[in-house]
């Protein structure tokens, strides 16, 4: 397997300020990659591309639920790069936890904004620039195992990351024919500020968590593991798959039909 399995590629990652989007970026950059790190939370996102290097790394703003922002994001890469080889769509909201009957519907709106029409504007513009650039891009969304089970609270979130696989696929339909590959990666709980803050956890509770409710024993859960799911899903090693969703949760889902 080559060392540098992105040489030569450039990559779009939102949600890169932070968890599994900040450790794909480092992932990616190792791997030879020139990487834009989207993301709201800018303090962070700086100091996340200046410890890998301003020669591999750039971060840049971006709002993904609005479009205007996910598009100037996109004319950005572009210039300073010149193409997009890799969208790694992956910023992403918990949003509250409550009972179906006192749902929040404002936020679930925003939840939905963010979880589902931000990767939607993500795809769209990016997907521009690879079809006007005739560029064979992988396209890649962190979905959730809440993608395919239920669960208790988080109403919105599961309802997004449906949403998402369905997105994945109907892009999937759509793209092949510019040769572009749209997939999804489903993961479990890694211990990150969204799974820490929003069930009210330590990062040893998240951690712990995983381990007592997988099926695979002997292997603590973190970013990494996803941030090498999207490593394979970006590169020419996964050239022949498009429209997959791929479940990185020590077969959680399996044997679990709800969650947390
Ligand atoms: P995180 O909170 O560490 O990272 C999410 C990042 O997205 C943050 O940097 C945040 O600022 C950014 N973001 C939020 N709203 C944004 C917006 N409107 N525009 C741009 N950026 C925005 O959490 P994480 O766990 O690394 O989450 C990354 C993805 O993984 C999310 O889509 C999440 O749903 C998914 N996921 C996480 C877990 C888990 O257990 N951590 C499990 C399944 C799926």
């Amino acid at each position: 397997m080559p060392k540098q399995r992105l040489e030569g590629k450039v990559a779009l990652i939102t949600g890169g300020a932070s968890g599994i989007g900040e450790e794909t970026v480092r992932l990616f950059a190792e791997h030879g990659a020139l990487v834009v790190a989207a993301d709201i939370q800018d303090e962070q996102g700086h100091q996340v591309a200046a410890s890998i290097g301003s020669d591999k790394v750039t971060y840049h703003h971006c709002d993904v639920r609005d479009e205007n922002q996910v598009k100037e994001t996109v004319k950005f890469t572009l210039e300073k790069h010149g193409r997009i080889d890799i969208l790694f769509s992956n910023a992403g909201i918990l949003g509250p936890l409550s009972c179906i009957l006192d749902i929040d519907l404002n936020e679930f709106d925003n939840t939905m904004a963010t979880n589902v029409r931000g990767v939607a504007a993500t795809i769209k513009h990016s997907a521009r620039a690879m079809v006007a650039r005739r560029i064979p891009g992988s396209i890649i969304c962190t979905t959730s195992v809440a993608a395919t089970i239920g669960g208790t609270g988080p109403h919105g979130y599961t309802a997004s990351k449906h949403a998402l696989v369905g997105l994945v696929k109907s892009a999937c339909s759509e793209l092949g024919a510019y040769g572009i590959r749209v997939n999804s990666i489903s993961p479990f709980g890694v211990a990150t500020p969204l799974s820490c803050k929003g069930f009210n956890f330590v990062p040893q509770q998240v951690e712990d968590f995983s381990c007592s409710q997988a099926n695979l024993k002997g292997v603590v859960l973190k970013a990494r593991h996803i941030a090498e799911a999207a490593l394979f899903l970006a590169s020419d090693e996964s050239s022949y798959i498009s429209g997959h969703n791929l479940v990185v949760d020590g077969g959680f889902s399996v044997v679990n039909r709800s969650y947390p």
